[in-house]
């Protein structure tokens, strides 16, 4: 979908707000999260916007969405220690930037898969 004029990772994707890029190629990007929960928190965005994982993403986005997730825990260094992934979808979850993300996380001991793990 279009770029979203009110959206923030709209502009973080098109570089009009600046990030701090961990990788990037045609269909997506991946920035530090400003404010980080774990000693690795990476959000993955694509730059086309989608509301959230519930809005009718073509499997080809999501599949090249959810593949990078991989790509940004070599880079970080924690594909060997284990990293966990988060989608925030709406309210219950706490979704607070409406722009599909998928939060990875790691470089720490977590616990067992508590909803309150960030
Ligand atoms: P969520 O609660 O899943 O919607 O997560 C939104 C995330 O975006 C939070 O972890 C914020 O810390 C992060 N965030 C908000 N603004 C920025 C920004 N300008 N650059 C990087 N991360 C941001
Ligand atoms: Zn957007």
């Amino acid at each position: 979908m279009a770029f979203q004029q009110d959206c923030l990772f709209c502009k973080i994707a098109a570089g009009d707000i600046p990030s701090t890029k961990v990788y990037e190629d045609e269909r997506v990007l991946a920035f530090e999260d400003v404010n980080p929960q774990m000693p690795v928190h990476t959000l993955i965005v694509p730059k086309s916007h989608y509301d959230s994982i519930a809005d009718g993403i073509p499997d080809e986005e999501m599949g090249h969405l959810f593949n990078t997730v991989a790509k940004v825990a070599a880079l970080k260094g924690i594909d060997r220690s284990g990293f966990r992934v988060i989608v925030n979808t709406g309210d219950d979850a706490c979704q607070t930037v409406h722009h599909i993300h998928v939060h990875v996380l790691g470089g720490e001991q977590m616990n067992d898969g508590s909803p309150k793990a960030r």
